[in-house]
């Protein structure tokens, strides 16, 4: 298993990496190191060092410096792992880019290493915590939001209407709610619903009623003729009961009910059960809670090469911190961890974790078979200008941000936790789908790495953003959260930013800090994986 202790960056002097040739190998067994200076290197350009080179054609930042001669057929090899084979002889000096590179192909998935790996030493963090809301169901909420579900898309235009009158006439009056959310999407009728698969967007919908940043209250509006019925979305029992109360019917407005006359009508039937909903929201107060009850989410999106040398390491830090303090950490995206399955395996706690993960990856497989494509697919035009210049390369920067922690459990797509430490929440990468079916799994906080940088936000919970390059965090200064540049800038280690992460999460978490995207009201829309017909 790589670990961010692998990573070398040769050492510069505070904020010199603009001016002096800077290269970041990986491993010491690599054969490429990435340009960190901003605008990249020019052609003759001599970096010294143990192994002085000229560089022979100009580099851009983050792409790939060959550092020894590598002959054609022969292993690229970044992170201690071949990223490409070379289709033509490669001099030391010159631009490795995805065009001198034949992909390896994928791991198979029988005879991995099964949950065999050195665990690493974690000892426990104790008497660190935050303020948050705790939930009938033992769950605690780091924002008080009250969520409106929906059965179906054709009730979206209604709802939306609703939401934006209680948010004007009603929520000035409950201070103490932090803002009231549709759940919009699309799915709920023209869909195969009785497909196995369905099952996915269903119990994803469902779970995503339950996170616990809403605090247990659930209303739904139905509009009454869609397939997927309100007692189908939330069966009886699927709404964790409070202590305090007896359980009580599904809050179910519905549009097509003969008593509403007229659009008014219906606003008025939302309002009126919002209201409700808001009273015993607003009824309820932050408490000091272990940072055991903290419910992250990792995911990285517009990655480039960057992206595993600073942001994800640290986010990796973090986690491990999160796993040692007792929290839950969640990190996902199948395409862009199906190249470390063998890392992810050996490092399963037991050799259940390990079946399952087989398991999700094996299904994935299956999925991008269906649609005649491969994992491959993942790569986009801005990660390869950002130097990425494969999937097998973006995965093994992408898999860092899961730390270093034992795998604990792992979720299939639209499965809600039912257990603490590392989990490998199976997800496709897609930034809104990965986001979405973390919000179902239980996430009460998201961090989010970037490189060629998205304004990327959910209405549900805080999403800190994470830059991977000074440059993007100077330009994007009102949306970047955490500036992780300054480890290639040689201004702070990995372990530090990780501290600095896990510090600011708790700030966060509290209430005590809003997040850029919190801050403008940057919501991305909610959006359901559903590998199931549409009819
Ligand atoms: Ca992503």
């Amino acid at each position: 298993m790589q670990t961010p202790q692998d990573i070398r960056p040769e050492p510069a002097a505070p904020g010199d990496s603009g001016s002096r040739p800077l290269l970041i190998t990986m491993h010491p067994s690599d054969n490429v190191a990435i340009v960190a200076n901003d605008g990249g290197l020019a052609a003759g350009t001599l970096i010294e060092g143990t192994r002085p080179l000229v560089l022979r054609e100009r580099v851009p930042q983050g792409h790939k410096v060959c550092l020894v001669a590598i002959a054609a057929g022969q292993p690229v090899r970044r992170y201690n792992v071949t990223i490409g084979f070379a289709l033509q002889d490669i001099e030391a000096g010159r631009w490795v880019h995805e065009r001198l590179l034949r992909m390896p192909d994928a791991r198979g998935l029988d005879n991995l290493p099964i949950a065999n790996a050195a665990r690493a030493e974690l000892p426990p963090l104790t008497g660190r915590t935050f303020e948050g809301y705790r939930n009938p169901d033992g769950s605690v909420g780091t924002r008080n939001i009250l969520a409106i579900t929906q059965t179906v898309q054709c009730v979206a235009g209604v709802t939306e209407f609703a939401v934006r009158r209680i948010k004007e006439e009603l929520l000035p009056r409950y201070p103490h709610v932090d803002d009231v959310v549709a759940l919009e999407h699309g799915y709920g009728c023209g869909v195969a619903i009785d497909a196995p698969e369905a099952i996915i967007p269903i119990r994803t919908l469902r779970h995503l009623s339950l996170n616990p940043n809403f605090g247990g209250e659930v209303m739904v509006v139905s509009l009454g003729c869609e397939k997927l019925q309100p007692e189908r979305l939330l069966p009886e029992g699927s709404i964790p009961i409070r202590d305090d109360r007896q359980a009580e019917p599904l809050d179910v407005v519905c549009l097509q009910d003969e008593a509403h006359v007229g659009f008014m009508d219906m606003v008025q039937s939302i309002m009126r059960q919002a209201k409700m909903h808001l009273e015993r929201l607003n009824a309820r107060r932050r408490e000091t809670v272990p940072a055991s009850e903290l419910v992250v989410g990792v995911q990285c999106g517009g990655s480039d090469a960057f992206s595993g040398v600073t942001a994800n390491p640290a986010v990796g830090h973090c986690a491990d911190l999160l796993v040692r303090a007792g929290a839950t950490v969640m990190f996902s995206e199948t395409t862009e961890v199906r190249d470390g399955i063998d890392q992810l395996t050996a490092r399963a706690a037991t050799p259940e974790v390990a079946q399952a993960m087989i398991r999700e990856m094996a299904w994935y497989d299956a999925y991008l078979q269906r649609g005649s494509v491969d994992r491959s697919a993942n790569t986009t035009p801005g990660n390869k200008k950002g130097g990425l210049s494969n999937i097998v390369e973006k995965a093994m920067g992408s898999i860092i941000k899961s730390g270093t922690a034992p795998i604990s459990g792992v979720l299939a797509p639209g499965e809600k936790l039912s257990q603490r430490g590392l989990i490998y929440a199976a997800t496709p990468a897609s930034d809104f789908i990965c986001g979405t079916l973390q919000l179902a799994a239980g996430m009460n906080l998201h961090i989010f790495t970037t490189g060629r940088g998205t304004p990327y936000g959910l209405a549900a919970c805080p999403v800190v953003k994470v830059a991977t390059r000074s440059d993007l965090a100077r330009r994007w200064h009102d949306l970047m959260d955490i500036n992780a540049g300054r480890i290639a800038d040689g201004e702070l280690s990995i372990e530090a930013l990780g501290q600095e992460m896990f510090d600011y999460l708790l700030d966060v978490a509290s209430g005590r800090k809003k997040t850029w995207a919190e801050q403008w009201k940057l919501h991305n829309a909610l959006v359901l994986f559903n590998p199931a017909p549409i009819t």
